[in-house]
């Protein structure tokens, strides 16, 4: 079934010259760029897309990185794409991420960790909502 899912391409992705080398892994598994876009984002945008976040110890410097430069956020469709872009994204902790996953190839850290991605079909819908608001 298709679905979409929201995806940031984050700070120290962008900085390192990655976003092509992440998108690439993205677009050759099959998935669709609905839309994209480069932005910055203010501690507001920061806190309502990690209201999950927000109360944890480690949030106030996950802040500092997200807003820190320019991002790239997107909308990625396809069959299955909320697990498919979970699983090529690998997991959080970029030191213990699987080698071949874009975090176990590219990360190093648990909070400099190179992408975002929604976890269920409520927080997508949640995330694309926060972010393109006009989207349909
Ligand atoms: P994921 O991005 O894999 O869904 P979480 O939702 O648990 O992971 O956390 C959101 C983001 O917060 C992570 O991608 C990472 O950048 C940061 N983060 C998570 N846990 C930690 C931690 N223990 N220390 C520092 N940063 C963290
Ligand atoms: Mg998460």
């Amino acid at each position: 079934m298709s679905e979409r899912t929201f995806v940031i391409i984050k700070p120290d992705a962008v900085r390192r010259g990655l976003v092509g080398a992440v998108l690439s892994r993205y677009e050759t598994k099959g998935l669709r760029i609905v839309t994209l876009e480069q932005r910055r984002i203010d501690a507001d945008l920061a806190d309502r897309h990690y209201a999950e976040h927000v109360e944890q110890p480690w949030y106030p410097p996950l802040r500092e990185f997200i807003t820190s430069g320019p991002l790239v956020a997107l909308v990625l469709e396809g069959d299955a794409a909320i697990d498919a872009v979970r699983g090529l994204n690998g997991a959080t902790d970029g030191r213990r991420a699987t080698p071949g996953s874009i975090r176990g190839d590219y990360s190093l850290s648990n909070r400099e960790n190179l992408v975002h991605a929604s976890d269920s079909p409520e927080s997508s819908a949640r995330e694309i909502g926060l972010w393109f608001p006009g989207l349909s």
